[in-house]
């Protein structure tokens, strides 16, 4: 099938890579010229597993392109994946200017039927602003072209997203109930057959539950999440080992182990901006959704349960203090780093005088450019950006974990103990068991695993 996907981030790249994968003929739209560049030029914008080799091999055989030629990109799909940025507006809801844009560019250009299929996380009824601005424009030019809006949310995971997009749990596909919605409907069943030869996973419904479903779903993983970290922090102070609690709850099928992990908070593109859209979304319906707002200001505080254990060990100033922080990235497997929780350890470090040396296995240099941003230059001064994570160690006051990447898992705790200034270990990610590390003589400070001795 001839496909158009709009926007080449981490959903766009990865659907138009998977698609061309299944033999489909892909066209790849972006407005970032540089992006198109480095793709036409055999690089990838991003890192994520398994990506880079499926791009490689799909652009050899001719079935994934890339260009900015936005005229070339309607005319060649009949179906249109808009996988634009919806970014938080300063008011919490989702921007949808990329997404409108990319809409009102398909109605400039499209001469036949198309079906538009909205992969971009938007709140509930934005299939119909699409299909607006899409007729806007093919009034303005006398054009009856035909089209449909279907919604067809992404569930993949950063860090393990072609294996998501290629295994998905379920397929989610909301179209109208009229004859150019069962066109779309036996279009996109053709698209995702290969998915569905096993059993079926795709749920059909009707727009607007699609668009819902997808805020949903990343509003319950939140929840979760905060929930823990809120039990985590009463565990800290009761004495009690939340990942005792973790498993003793986790067995019981009707709550499940997935997504029940203490840590230094949830962050990435969609968690934090999901939540508020969902909330926003509720503000214009006169309904508080008191859940999701306890949700966000448990994260937002979360974020600080590091900086809160750091300040509580060495106190509140820090000037000549030195700290190891392994990992950057919000979650590992992935150089993303919006919302990340490292951003807000680090700037309460170093504004409490600290300098620290910092580690993550791929994303050093989008580290680089966001704390630039966040920072002011006399801050970013006291960063050191290491080679390796036991680079990161030397003559620190203590070793800070944020992310749990595989190679911080086993470390050479001697070694550790060696090159730290004195053997603390403060662990936002739970990955040590505290009595292990007691008998190896290190202070270890997890989340929620002050067990009384
Ligand atoms: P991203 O920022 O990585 O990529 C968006 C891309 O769209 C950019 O390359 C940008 O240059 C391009 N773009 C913007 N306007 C354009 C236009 N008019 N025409 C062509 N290209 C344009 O974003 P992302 O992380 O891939 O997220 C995309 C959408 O998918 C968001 O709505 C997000 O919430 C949702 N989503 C993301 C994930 C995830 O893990 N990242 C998972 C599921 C859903």
């Amino acid at each position: 099938m001839k496909i158009t996907i709009i926007g080449t981030g981490y959903v766009g790249l990865v659907t138009g890579a998977c698609l061309a994968e299944l033999g489909n003929d892909v066209f790849c739209l972006d407005v970032d010229q540089r992006k198109i560049d480095l793709l036409n030029n055999g690089g990838i914008p991003i890192h994520e597993p398994g990506l880079e080799e499926i791009v490689r091999r799909n652009r050899a055989a001719g079935r994934i392109q890339f260009s900015t030629d936005v005229e070339a990109s309607v005319k060649h799909g009949t179906l249109q994946f808009i996988a634009v940025g919806t970014p938080p507006d300063e008011d919490g809801s989702a921007d949808l200017q990329y997404v409108l844009a990319a809409a009102r560019n398909i109605g400039k250009y499209m001469d036949g039927f198309k079906v538009i299929v909205d992969k971009s996380t938007v709140p509930v009824g934005t299939g119909d602003r699409v299909s607006a601005a899409i007729a806007e424009e093919l009034a303005s030019r006398g054009s009856n072209a035909e089209f449909t809006v279907v919604s067809n949310p992404e569930f993949l995971k950063e860090g393990a997203a072609v294996e998501d997009f290629m295994r998905p749990d379920r397929i989610v596909i909301g179209l109208d109930d009229t004859a150019n919605g069962s066109r779309a409907h036996d279009l996109m069943k053709k698209l995702y057959a290969p998915f569905n030869r096993n059993h079926e996973r795709t749920y059909w419904m009707d727009v607007r539950s699609a668009e819902f479903t997808k805020y949903a779903a990343n509003a319950m993983l939140a929840t979760r999440i905060s929930f823990m970290n809120e039990l985590a922090n009463l565990a800290d102070k009761v004495g009690v080992d939340i990942e005792a609690v973790r498993h003793g709850i986790g067995s019981d099928p009707r709550i499940g182990h997935s997504f029940l992990y203490a840590g230094a908070g949830y962050g990435g593109s969609c968690f934090p901006k999901d939540v508020q859209a969902l909330e926003r979304t509720a503000r214009q319906y006169q309904q508080d959704l008191l859940i999701l707002r306890a949700v966000e200001k448990v994260n937002d505080n979360q974020k600080r349960v590091l900086s809160r254990k750091v300040i509580s060990r060495f106190g509140e100033d820090l000037t000549g203090r030195h700290f190891a922080v392994w990992g950057l990235a919000f979650k590992p497997n992935t150089d993303d780093m919006r919302e990340a929780p490292s951003r807000v350890l680090l700037k309460d470090l170093l504004t409490r005088g600290a300098t620290v040396s910092v580690y993550d296995p791929v994303a050093m240099p989008e580290a680089q450019r966001v704390l630039k941003l966040d920072l002011p230059a006399v801050l970013v001064e006291r960063i050191q950006f290491m080679d390796g994570q036991m680079d990161a160690l030397n003559e620190a006051d203590a070793l800070v974990i944020v992310t749990e990447w595989k190679t911080f898992r086993s470390p050479d705790f001697d070694r550790i103990k060696a090159v730290l200034k004195a053997p603390v270990i403060f662990d936002g990610r739970n990955l040590f068991e505290p009595e292990v590390m007691a008998e190896n003589g290190f202070e270890y400070h997890g989340i929620g695993r002050s067990v009384l001795t």
